[in-house]
């Protein structure tokens, strides 16, 4: 499973930082997804939370 994100759909609204910090989160002001992470129960619950739809699954 892979996670992508558009930067320009994203609305900053958090959920997904706040939803699986280990996986969604900023390093040197990039923003980095590690699906390696969490659990992927959580990371789908996760970016279901996302309200832009900037996350998108792949299988
Ligand atoms: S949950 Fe979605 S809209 Fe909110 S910051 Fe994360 S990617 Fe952006």
């Amino acid at each position: 499973m892979k996670v992508t994100y558009d930067a320009e759909t994203c609305t900053h609204a958090g959920e997904c930082v706040k939803g699986a910090p280990n996986v969604f989160k900023v390093v040197d002001g990039a923003f980095v997804i590690d699906t390696a992470a969490d659990s992927e129960e959580n990371i789908r619950a996760t970016v279901g939370n996302c309200p832009s739809g900037a996350l998108k699954i792949h299988e």
